[in-house]
């Protein structure tokens, strides 16, 4: 017996409700992927799961202005086929295609995805690339908070699922003149931890000669998913050549840093392929915003 009992409430205040009734005994689940196992493995304890995977209208994504809205409980498939998403979010689209297996994608949540703080969660890195912010519901009312100040050490989120939950994330549809590319290499293709993960987002100005903006986000390469903002201050600005591309590369590797690991591999052979995959996913997406990619 993992837990005592399981609700499973309509909507995020009736959620809210039977959390607090529970006093900390209570705890969000969403598709239960990660949750489900740390029960088992007693890693973690709830009396009563409160699963807000029904809650109608909590899957849906919509374009909003300039920006898209992902509902808490919209799974990994969901988002990879959703339209919406195809076209104007597609670093997330391609990212979440990598999690897992069809059964997990089809159950797994980017909420469960963020609120498990794994350093290298794929759909945390691509967020954190994206400036997504994440909407956090609790009894004192609604807060969107940038999904980077979320994670807190591995395993340790700064939403508290036994009293609060996420309801939605939101992040700014692609413009003219930018370019993404997520690249990630495993063991294996699928099924795999990733060794690791690189999700890059650039603008060009008119010409498509300088790199006007950046984003770069990698994992696991530290304690939280991490971003690389001392790279992005060395590309922000810049003529693009291959020259600035390495430049940034040597930076990279003195404030990212990847570790020797059982299940992934040494930190020598993980510091050439997180060059590697950088190099590889700063040039897709130059060339995507040059309008040259696809
Ligand atoms: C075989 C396998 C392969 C996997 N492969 C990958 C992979 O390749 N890449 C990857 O990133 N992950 C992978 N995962 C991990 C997992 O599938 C994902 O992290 C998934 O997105 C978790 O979502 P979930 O809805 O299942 O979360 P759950 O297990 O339901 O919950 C996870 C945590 O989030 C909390 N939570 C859930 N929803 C909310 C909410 N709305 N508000 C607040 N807290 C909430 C829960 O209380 C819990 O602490 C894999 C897991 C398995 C079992």
């Amino acid at each position: 017996v993992i837990c005592d009992d399981y609700v499973s409430p309509s909507s995020v205040e009736e959620a809210l409700a039977i959390l607090a009734s529970l006093q900390g005994e209570g705890r969000i689940i969403g598709g239960g992927t990660d949750l489900i196992i740390q029960l088992l493995r007693k890693e973690r304890s709830a009396l009563t799961l409160v699963d807000v995977s029904r809650i109608p209208g909590l899957d849906d994504i919509r374009a909003e202005g300039a920006q898209v809205v992902i509902g808490a409980a919209a799974t990994h498939s969901q988002i990879a086929l959703s339209p919406t998403i195809q076209k104007h979010v597609p670093l997330l689209a391609e990212a979440v295609s990598w999690i897992g297996s069809p059964q997990i994608r089809n159950v797994g949540t980017l909420a469960g995805n963020v609120v498990n703080a794994q350093p290298a969660a794929d759909g945390a890195i691509a967020l954190l690339a994206l400036d997504a912010e994440a909407e956090i519901a609790n009894l004192t009312g609604r807060q969107w908070v940038p999904v980077g100040k979320l994670c807190v050490s591995p395993g340790v989120s700064r939403v508290d699922a036994t009293s609060e939950m996420i309801t939605a994330f939101r992040v700014n549809a692609a413009s003219a003149r930018e370019g993404f590319a997520y690249e990630r290499r495993a063991r294996r293709r699928v099924l795999a931890l990733p060794l690791i993960n690189v999700a890059a987002r650039v603008w060009v100005d008119s010409d498509g000669s300088r790199m006007r903006d950046v984003r770069l986000a990698a994992g696991p390469v530290a304690l939280v998913p991490f971003r690389a903002v001392q790279t992005e201050a060395v590309l922000r600005g810049q003529p693009i050549s291959s020259n600035l591309i390495e430049e940034a590369l040597a930076t990279l590797l003195t404030e990212a840093k990847p570790r020797s690991s059982l299940l992934r591999a040494s930190k020598e052979y993980r510091r050439e392929l997180l060059a590697e995959l950088s190099r590889r996913a700063l040039t897709r997406a130059i060339d995507v915003a040059r309008g040259t990619g696809t």
